[in-house]
């Protein structure tokens, strides 16, 4: 029988699981990750506000992993050995004949005085800690920006930081507040968040605009002080910053031999292969994969991504010739706490809608799709 071996209990992991399932491979799968637990980043946005706790964006897979037949080993992947196909881990080697890659991304924390800054999307302690300090402020500057790598300008994560901005002046005017506080927004990019769509940035930057938040766009960040946000075009106040750095690969790929993109993802095709290494896959924020300059690091791409690699996978395994490629969609609620602008992209077609009724659909699909794991 063949060991099929999964790294990651997040979208692209999950979705790997349900795909393989969905056609009709029944064998055990081994699943090796830090906890037995999903982690809904995407309802981050709503920590600030109190609308969510880490229980509820805390999903425990136990249950999930019985029903599905998934072995999970607790422990982080440390390493490989290609030649011996075995994944180095924290808790022994595990052997595999077919392995997919589904272990996420990491943010790139170099620039000088970084920890003035709050990442609040690395967990949900850092953004309620972010909520509990906005609470005791009475006033001040508030930045919120994003960067990022500089070798590989698609790994950035910018839909979030607007969705923090807009629901941050949100909850300041539900509570009255809002006049205290002075928001900016800032990116080294003069177009920021382009990859939505030439008319997705105009749309958010009139927003800005509506909300009377201040914008500092296209200058190279230099650092962050205590109370600043310093860039090329010079430093402005800021006495909470909100930042998303650029994204890198996972730190255990360093001496993994697997191809590694420039700005330090796995390199992949677009069938989730990785070229050069039979039976090895990626899906998800791990990888770099070939398609337009807008392919975004998404949980909705790292979905379809993880389907295209299971498909892979079970034709390699039955010694079938199919291809599979993903295909490269854009979708997301850019949410505001009390409305919501839907963006979509295809190759063939864009889209934007913006309607307060959008904020209660991406409550909605929040519910539906962690139904499916709990
Ligand atoms: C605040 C916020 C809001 C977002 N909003 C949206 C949105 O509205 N829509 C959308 O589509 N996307 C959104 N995203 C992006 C989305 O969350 C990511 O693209 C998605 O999580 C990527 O899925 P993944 O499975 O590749 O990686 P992850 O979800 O990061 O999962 C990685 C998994 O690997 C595990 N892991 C890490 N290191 C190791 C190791 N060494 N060994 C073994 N396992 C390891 C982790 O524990 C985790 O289980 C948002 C992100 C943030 C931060």
């Amino acid at each position: 029988m063949a060991r099929i071996v999964i790294l990651g209990s997040g979208f692209a992991a999950l979705s790997a699981v349900k795909a393989l399932r969905k056609q009709g491979y029944r064998e055990t799968l081994t699943l090796v990750s830090p906890k037995a637990e999903l982690f809904f980043y995407p309802s981050l946005i709503w920590v600030p506000a109190g609308l969510r706790s880490e229980a509820d964006l805390t999903v425990p897979l136990d249950a999930y992993f019985r029903r599905q037949n998934v072995e999970h080993l607790a422990a982080a992947v440390t390493g490989l050995d290609l030649a011996a196909k075995k994944v180095l881990t924290g808790a022994g080697e595990v052997a595999y004949d077919y392995l997919v890659v589904a272990s996420g991304s990491r943010f790139i924390k170099k620039l000088p005085g970084i920890e003035h800054v709050h990442i609040p999307c690395e967990s949900y302690a850092s953004v309620a800690a972010y909520g509990d300090r906005l609470r005791r402020m009475e006033g001040g500057h508030l930045a919120f920006g994003f960067a990022g790598n500089p070798n590989e300008p698609s790994a950035m994560r910018g839909g979030p930081v607007f969705e923090f901005l807009f629901g941050v002046d949100t909850l300041l005017r539900q509570q009255g507040r809002r006049d205290k506080f002075q928001l900016t927004f800032f990116s080294p990019a003069a177009e920021p968040g382009k990859r939505l769509g030439e008319k997705a940035v105009a749309n958010l930057l009139a927003e800005m605009g509506r909300r009377d938040i201040h914008t500092h766009l296209g200058h190279k960040m230099k650092g962050f002080g205590e109370n600043s946000v310093q860039t090329e075009g010079g430093d402005f106040a800021a006495d909470l910053t909100f930042f998303m750095p650029g994204l890198t690969g996972p730190a255990w790929l360093e001496g993994s031999g697997l191809p590694l993109s420039p700005g330090g993802f796995i390199q992949a095709d677009e069938t989730c292969r990785v070229p050069g290494v039979a039976g090895v896959y990626v899906a998800g924020d791990a990888g770099s994969f070939p398609g337009p300059d807008w392919l975004p690091k998404q949980a909705h791409m790292a979905d379809l991504q993880a389907v295209a690699a299971a498909k892979n996978l079970l034709s390699d395994l039955g010694g079938r010739p199919e291809r599979h490629a993903f295909k490269p969609e854009l979708v997301c609620i850019v949410d505001t706490l009390a409305s919501g602008v839907l963006i979509y992209r295809s190759p063939a077609r864009g889209l934007l809608f913006k309607a307060g009724l959008l904020h209660w659909a991406k409550v909605a699909f929040e519910k539906m799709y962690l139904a499916q794991y709990r």
